[in-house]
């Protein structure tokens, strides 16, 4: 699986995708053929994560291709995405309560041979044993091995949802915070209070089309139980009246500045803020991080074949940036970084998000509602 770091390639990767495999793909979709047999889905995170290609330039495109009745699976699943972002920005105390839980686990575990094993990929579970190269090698796992992946280490290692959640942040080319710290504690049941997802051997045979055998879980295990529940904080996600000829800085969750709702504003210059391991609480793998460096220097390279004034900084020099708006980084390391240092910063929030995450209050069934309305208003 090759996942090369430019917009072209993403572009490409979605026309690939829409034009060929978008019409099997609510029948199709569950199925884990294997790291070289994706065509059944779109493999499009790590490029959507990263703002390269977003959720309403992939919408449209597929929409152009089939009706919204065809089309209404694939579409559900990329506002999921918009939908947990949203979710996590009206409780951002699960995001910080995460890291802090994290941080206590770490020492408790660093030794303890289980997650060692798990880790390094040594249990007895063959197919776990698989995913977890396959992680660490592709950067990427399909959505189905990712719920199993979780759901052993959870119910069968009996390991802690937290230090999973950062297993997959350093090495996943999508790791976002929210799809991975919600899609964690769903499979867990703390999301859904009481609603677990246990992974069962008859259904990681038939959805891995038998390439696992003799695959022994826990598959009666309850649900995790949490003490802590989460009121929503009520936010707005207001942007400026007048946007006036600033600096902007965006981060790693908007690298193309040429899509965004500000195109067409004029900023004096771009700094792209790139953020290596010593400001993250979560230490990500050199290839992550290079992965990032690049879609970072390819975005710099658009820019600058626009003629546009850029240049891409290290999160630590923001201090030495004067007279600037930001691209809303959203919850996640590069906030919590600007939270801790003070950094008080007018940002600048999506048409889409502000749409959509009003509709986050409730769960994704609720949510999907409003699919219909979210769409045709940027239609
Ligand atoms: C435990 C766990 C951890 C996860 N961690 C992440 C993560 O860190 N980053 C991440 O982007 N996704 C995460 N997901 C969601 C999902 O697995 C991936 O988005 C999906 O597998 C990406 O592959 P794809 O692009 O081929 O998806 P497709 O099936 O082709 O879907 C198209 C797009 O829809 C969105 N999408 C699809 N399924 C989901 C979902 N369940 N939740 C949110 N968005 C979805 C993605 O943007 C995806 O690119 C996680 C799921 C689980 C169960």
């Amino acid at each position: 699986m090759i996942f090369e770091a430019s917009r072209a390639k993403a572009v490409d990767k979605l026309n690939h995708f829409v034009e060929n495999n978008l019409l099997e793909y609510s029948k199709l979709r569950n199925f884990d053929f294997g790291p070289h047999n994706r065509s059944n889905i779109s493999c499009l995170s790590p490029y959507i994560t990263h703002g390269i290609i977003n959720e309403l330039e992939v919408i449209d495109k597929s929409l152009k291709k089939f009706s919204f009745v065809k089309n209404e699976k694939f579409i559900q699943e990329v506002l999921w995405r918009t939908y947990w972002k949203g979710w996590l920005e009206l409780r951002p105390n699960v995001w910080s309560d995460y890291l802090i839980e994290l941080n206590k686990l770490r020492n408790e575990f660093k030794d303890n041979q289980n997650y060692i094993d798990a880790i390094e990929g040594k249990t007895n579970l063959e197919c776990f044993n698989q995913w977890i190269n396959e992680l660490k090698k592709n950067n990427y796992l399909h959505n189905h091995a990712r719920m199993w992946f979780a759901s052993i280490w959870i119910f069968t290692l009996e390991l802690p949802w937290q230090l999973g959640a950062e297993l997959f942040m350093q090495h996943l080319y999508d790791g976002d915070p929210a799809s991975n710290t919600l899609g964690w504690r769903w499979v867990a049941g703390i999301q859904t209070q009481g609603k677990h997802y246990l992974a069962s051997e008859w259904n990681i045979q038939k959805f891995t089309n038998n390439r696992f055998q003799n695959i022994k879980l826990n598959e009666n295990a309850p649900p995790k139980i949490s003490e802590k529940t989460y009121t929503i904080i009520k936010q707005d996600f207001n942007n400026p009246q007048n946007i006036e000829e600033k600096n902007l800085l965006i981060f790693e969750n908007s690298l193309s500045f040429e899509i965004t709702d500000f195109k067409e504003n004029k900023f004096k210059k771009i700094y792209i803020i790139s953020n290596e391991n010593e400001n993250r609480s979560i230490k990500l793998s050199e290839k992550l991080l290079k992965f990032k460096s690049l879609l970072i220097e390819d975005q710099k390279q658009r820019l600058k074949d626009k003629s546009v004034d850029c240049e891409v900084v290290d999160i630590s020099e923001i201090k030495n940036i004067e007279n600037y708006y930001s691209l809303y980084p959203a919850i996640g390391e590069n906030l919590d970084y600007l939270n801790s240092n003070n950094l008080k910063i007018d940002f600048l929030y999506r048409n889409l998000d502000q749409l959509a995450w009003q509709y986050c209050n409730k769960g994704f069934f609720n949510f999907k509602n409003y699919i219909p309305k979210i769409i045709t208003n940027f239609n």
